[in-house]
């Protein structure tokens, strides 16, 4: 549905978006990651025909953005990183004029209703934009998107900005969304990504770093896990039995009482998940486990592990061709 093909950007000397290639089937759900400054946005306008590549081609349903620019156009629904909105606007003001702009052949009231339903601004449809939250903005942003019901759809950092609340009602909209869109979404925020996502692509310095399904991207970085697990049980035998569960690299009592559980540092070895044996092996003993937390990763962990790992596989094909 989106082919995006050795797409270069440069600014001046600056190279935003450096040999970029991907691709988005018809009804995924694609997470566009990389740190601030990656090319992410600059991206995200060349797909959408904001802004014109280098060189490299961009194409949407087949059809060549710069070649066929208003055609590939009808096919996406874009919000910007800043969305385009005009606050002296009522929101019914707005998105009658964004249907005019895109020229929408659907019948208008009902068209804008089915959309101001599916987002939720029934309730503010007469209010001007600049009285609104930032939530109910972000939905009136969302709102323009849709307007001719284009295939895909483009967020740029949707939920930036938003309350925990408001991040969550955006994410569960999306995912409706992505039932019936082609979707790619730019966000910093993993469980986002991890809850709405079937793919990630992640770019660093312009460049493809990680192309991968979510949770095999997930699985990737995590490598080697740290867990702490409190226990109630004779400290020896339960530390013999941690040690001895497969899938354990290191185990160690850290004796810190909390009535009568004893607790455990157990690390696992890599991209092996321990938690469920640890549960079973403590079930047949008859040994209450009573807490188990783990250091969630965030994306910035994984930026740089990924980015390190991308490092050290180029130093070892180095070294080999060397
Ligand atoms: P992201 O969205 O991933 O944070 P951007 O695509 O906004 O990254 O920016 C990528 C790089 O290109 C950054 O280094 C940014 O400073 C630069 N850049 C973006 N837009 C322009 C522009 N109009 N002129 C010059 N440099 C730009
Ligand atoms: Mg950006």
């Amino acid at each position: 549905m989106i082919e995006i093909l050795n797409v270069t950007k440069k600014f001046g000397d600056k190279v935003a978006v450096d040999n970029l290639s991907f691709n988005v089937v018809e009804g995924e759900i694609l997470g566009f990651l990389g740190p601030n400054g990656a090319g992410k946005s600059t991206t995200m306008n060349i797909i959408t025909g904001y802004l014109s590549a280098t060189s490299g081609t961009a194409k949407i349903d087949g059809i060549d953005i710069l070649e066929n620019p208003i055609e590939a156009k009808r096919r996406i629904g874009f919000l910007p990183e800043i969305p385009p909105l005009y606050p002296e606007m009522t929101v019914k003001e707005y998105l009658g004029f964004v249907y005019e702009l895109k020229e929408c052949r659907f019948p208008k009231e009902q068209h804008l209703k089915e959309i101001c339903d599916v987002v939720k601004i029934g309730d503010v449809y007469k209010r001007m934009i600049k009285n609104l939250s930032k939530g109910y903005r972000q939905r009136v942003g969302i709102a323009q998107a849709l307007i001719g019901n284009p295939k895909v759809l483009i967020f740029d950092e949707p939920t930036i900005g938003l309350d925990p609340k408001q991040i969550i009602e955006i994410r569960n909209l999306i995912k409706m969304l992505g039932k019936e869109h082609t979707v790619i979404l730019s966000t910093h925020i993993l469980p986002e990504v991890q809850a709405v996502c079937d793919r990630i692509v992640v770019i660093n310095k312009g460049k493809l770093v990680a192309n991968e399904k979510t949770e095999d991207l997930i699985l990737a970085v995590e490598g080697s896990r740290r867990l702490t697990a409190k226990i109630v049980g004779p400290e020896a035998e339960v530390l013999k039995m941690l040690k001895s569960t497969p899938g354990v690299r290191y185990a160690e009592s850290i004796g810190k009482r909390d009535t009568d559980s004893i607790s455990y540092i157990i690390e696992s070895e890599d991209n092996v998940d321990v938690r469920k044996s640890l549960f079973f092996n403590l079930a047949k003993n008859n040994w209450p486990l009573i807490g188990l937390e783990g250091d969630e990763l965030n994306l910035e962990d994984i930026f740089i592990r990924l980015i390190d790992k991308e490092k050290s596989d180029k130093k070892k094909r180095g070294a080999k061709k060397g």
